[in-house]
């Protein structure tokens, strides 16, 4: 009987509800891989997500998938467990890293076949429907009014903590949003997180972070560009805001380059996402060399599909949570994936599928 395991790939799009502002421009649909793996009677599945634009090793789906392939091909030629091959990932495919979106699909697949329960990537409280985590709401970028709206209705919903895309439309327009907001809301009631994904220049960085601390801002994700290593290493010394990175872990690959970011830069904070920063291993990385410097985290996902977004949950319940997470669901995409996710106020639970 053969017994060795299978991987398949396939690839599918979504579109988006909305015509999505992000730091890439504005995107309609949302690309994605999935791959599953069947042995002995039972699968397991991961989500290969990218961001075009972004995500540094997608150039097109033709190279894409062309990596894709090799990375199948490689798995279903291995003769190993499905354990072993998840602890011998970057041996079989010493370039792998490279690919953190593969690698995270492939560690994702491995991870829910090995799982002792469908619906499993992980096995924790909050898989298993014992526990929530906190998120905070994110506030799209578009015209003030509709701005206003969206924070609003999260407000209403319950959030306690709520994420600005800034550095994207007029600083001053922003600017006032967020002081509305916080004329009603004050910093007991409402955390303010803002990310400028590098929008802002040595210019005008600090008159902004002043006004950004005038308002009890809790943290500013990227005020600068991710080639600005000096100017960002500066901020985090002078903390007007506390700083937090998030594009500028993209090209730390190797332990001594994550080393090397955070000795340098000494940032608050770091925002990790498994698609973008190294898959599972490569957040587990970032997370113990983050603990060991005093640095703060948390995880976020990036326009996953609700099935790679269920596995960045479970993983962060991994760890002891005592930050909101950015893990929105819901409302994204016109269709999607069934799951065990669901929202409560800002609380996100999951429960595993039931079996008549
Ligand atoms: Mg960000």
């Amino acid at each position: 009987m053969d017994v060795s395991p299978i991987f398949t790939v396939q690839k599918h799009e979504l579109a988006f509800n909305f015509p999505a502002g992000t730091s890439r421009g504005v995107l309609t649909t949302k690309k994605l891989w999935l791959i599953t793996l069947s042995a002995e009677g039972k699968q397991g599945i991961g989500e290969c997500s990218i961001i075009e634009g972004l995500s540094p090793e997608y150039i097109n789906d033709v190279q894409y998938e062309g990596k894709l392939s090799e990375v199948i091909h490689a798995l279903n030629q291995a003769s190993l467990s499905e354990a072993e091959l998840l602890d011998s990932l970057d041996l079989l495919i010493p370039d792998l890293l490279y690919f953190p979106s593969i690698r995270f699909g492939v560690e994702c697949a491995l991870r829910s076949w090995l799982a002792p329960s469908h619906g499993l990537f992980f096995d924790n409280a909050f898989a298993r429907g014992e526990s929530a985590i906190q998120i905070n709401g994110l506030i799209w970028m578009g015209a003030p009014e509709w701005m206003q709206d969206q924070v609003a209705k999260k407000i209403k919903e319950g959030y306690s903590v709520l994420k600005f895309k800034i550095g994207a439309i007029d600083w001053k327009q922003e600017h006032e949003i967020i002081q509305q907001v916080r004329k009603h809301f004050g910093p007991e009631l409402l955390t303010i997180r803002v990310d400028a994904n590098g929008g802002f220049t040595a210019a005008n960085v600090r008159q902004i972070l002043n006004q950004l601390r005038d308002l009890n801002v809790h943290s500013i994700e990227q005020p600068v560009a991710v080639n600005e290593i000096d100017l960002l290493a500066a901020l985090c010394k002078e903390a007007i805001v506390p700083i937090a990175l998030d594009e500028s872990l993209i090209p730390c690959y190797t332990l001594a380059e994550k080393v090397a970011l955070l000795d340098r830069v000494g940032p608050q904070f770091i925002i990790l996402k498994p698609s973008l920063h190294g898959g599972v291993s490569g957040v587990q990385t970032w997370i113990e060399l983050a603990t060991a410097r005093g640095i703060g985290w948390w995880m976020t996902s990036a326009l996953e599909s609700n099935i790679g977004l269920t596995a960045v949950a479970q993983f962060a319940a991994e760890y002891p949570l005592n930050l909101p997470q950015g893990l929105g669901t819901g409302g994204l995409f016109a269709t999607n994936f069934t799951c065990g996710l669901s929202l409560s106020q800002d609380q996100l639970t999951h429960h595993l599928p039931v079996h008549g």
